[in-house]
This record gives structure tokens, sequence and C-alpha cells, in this order.
């Protein structure tokens, strides 16, 4: 079996440290090193570790192919090189990277592309943004099989380099890391939006309520833009954006308008796992379960990034009930989760 080559390890650990590309341990890369062997990233394994721990894990990506094309429930299943039982498991979406005829594929949660796909007009706007470029967008469908369906047929009616997906994120793929990286930045040029400046919270007011209530007052002024800045705390309490927030911190995020309330919402306790882990308290702050694991902290960072580029008056397509409900039922997802 073919090694991974260092640089694809070094690129992958340069996006998976920034925020605005990778958040916890979402998104993922791959390298496809020979006619069978796929590196890709494993499942709960942050890239930002990559080249510090094992990262990444080394599949079949024919057989994956050939096992999608003959419609396995589960094409990755024995597609997995490392025999050892304890070895890793590849990401949920290694199909998006054996579906790719790339070498290397790099698939992030790009803030500047998921505020223009959860937008209801995102494929006529970035039809206009992306002009010249070979690209597709794949209308949204949870991650794993149902999503491999779709990539796979629109790869099948045209050849691109760059797949954004509605209320997901971007892909891209090149014949090597540095060719896959140029191509990210040239999309992440296009689609960059400037972000509603930060303002200021007064987390004192919420330090007493929280107090033995099992919530703790956000640590990071970004995650305060939630509450802070009028649109994104608009955008924020109204629904969810993608699967990554679901997955991590519920439905949306709660919203109050005083203290009272505040006070009202940390003593309501709820087992389901779509009870939102976050409340904004409008114009003041935010808080969270105090057992909000450092995923989840990322994940509140992510939805903070991604709401304050999110224009005024936009019209967004939340994830609807069935489409949150499925993504939390969801074994796969509770691996990945687990893991430390
Ligand atoms: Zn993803």
């Amino acid at each position: 079996m073919q090694e991974i080559d260092l640089e694809f390890i070094e690129v992958s650990r340069k996006i998976g440290t920034d925020p605005l590309f990778i958040q916890g341990a979402g998104g993922n890369t791959s390298c496809k090193v020979d006619a069978n062997t796929m590196w890709v990233k494993a499942s709960g394994k942050w890239l930002a570790q990559a080249g510090a721990e094992d990262v990444f894990v080394a599949v079949n990506w024919a057989q994956i192919n050939r096992q999608i094309e003959a419609g396995f429930d589960d094409p990755v299943a024995d597609a997995t090189l490392a025999k050892d039982p304890r070895s890793l498991r590849p990401s949920i979406e290694t199909t998006l990277h054996s579906l790719m005829p790339h070498k290397v594929v790099i698939h992030t949660h790009s803030v500047n592309t998921i505020a223009h796909a959860v937008q209801r007009n995102a494929e006529a706007e970035l039809s206009v943004k992306l002009e010249g470029l070979a690209w597709a967008f794949v209308p949204y469908s949870k991650p794993g099989l149902p999503l491999t369906r779709l990539v796979s047929r629109v790869l099948k009616e045209k050849s691109v380099n760059i797949l954004v997906i509605q209320n997901h994120g971007l892909v891209v793929g090149g014949a090597t890391s540095q060719e896959a990286l140029a191509v990210m930045r040239e999309v992440e040029a296009r689609l960059d939006v400037a972000a509603r400046p930060m303002r200021k919270a007064d987390a004192a007011q919420m330090e007493q309520i929280c107090a033995n209530s099992g919530y703790v007052v956000a640590g990071s002024d970004l995650i305060h833009q939630l509450a802070l800045d009028p649109q994104s705390f608009e955008v924020a309490r109204n629904g969810s954006l993608y699967p990554d927030h679901v997955v991590f911190l519920g439905k949306a995020i709660e919203s109050v308008n005083d203290v009272a309330e505040l006070a009202a919402c940390c003593a309501a306790k709820s087992v389901d796992p779509l009870h939102p882990k976050a409340i904004a308290l409008r114009s003041v702050g935010v808080v969270y379960d105090s057992t909000l694991s450092l995923g989840g902290i990322e994940m509140l960072k992510a939805l903070a990034n991604v709401a304050r580029r999110i224009p005024a008056g936009s019209k967004i397509r939340f994830l609807d009930p069935e489409e949150e409900r499925e993504l939390v039922d969801w074994d796969a997802e509770k691996y990945r989760q687990a893991l430390p």
C-alpha cells in the first residue's frame, strides 16, 4: 500500500487550522495514491491534527465506486485497507472523495461558501460569481448515501472540479495538493463576503443567571455576535443552516428577549438531541450548555461567522424538521461525536 505524501498532509493541516474553512471534526481531505488506494480523513478526527497524529485512513476507492454503482447501502463497508479492527473509520463523507475523479480532493465547510449556499437564490448568485469555473450545484441531501447518489448523478452529467453543496459546503479537486488548494483559494476569493463588525458583549448580567443552571456564558466575543448582531440573531433563531450545526448543537439556537426568559430557558431541561444547546439573549450575549464539547463550541463560532456574512434581507433555506431529525438518528454520527 502506497504511503501518503507529506505535501498533502501539510496542505490538509493548513486548511484544518483555518476556522473559515474547517471547524472541529468537520470537513475532510483525500489523496488517491494509486489505482486503488485513497487516503481519506478518518471520522471524528480534526484535520488540524494532520501530521501530529493519525488522521487519515486508507480505503480502496475503486471498490467504493463500484459498490456505489452497484447500489450498495453502505458502499464504504469492507473497503478500508487496514485490517486492524481497532483502526479508524473513514469519514462519513468518503464517497464524496472517491467519486471525484481528481487525485486530491478537499471538502470544506467553508464559511463564505455556506453564507451563499443557504440562501434561496444560491444557485443563481453562484452562477454569476463562479462564472468561467467548472462547477456544479448539488441540492441538499443528508451526508452519507443520499448525498452520494446525488453527487454521483451530478458528476456523470458534468465534468467539474468544484461542487457547492446546498446548506453544506464546498468540494474541490486537483491533480496535486497545490492545484486543489489553488482551486479552493479561487473559489474563496470569489465568494468572499465581508463580515459585519463585531459588537461588544455584556456578559456580567448573564453570569448570575447561569450560576448553577447548567449553562455557561460564552467565552468568545465571536459567539456573542449571535445575540449582538440583529441580523445574525434572526438567522440563528429561525432555523438550522447545515448538518454539523444540528449534529453538535441541536436545532437552531434558542432565543430570548430578557433575563427572566433566559432564566426560564436555562431551567428547562430536555433529552431531545434536537434541543438547542445554546441560548442567545437579544442584544446581550450567548450562553451554552456547560457540557458542550470543544467541537460544539467550534460549531457556535462557525455559525457566528456564517451569520455575520449573510446579507440583511436574504431569504434563507433552513433545514426542514425532517432533515433535522434524520441527522440526529444516525449511528455513524454517534460514532463521530463519541470520539474524544
Ligand atoms: Zn461536509
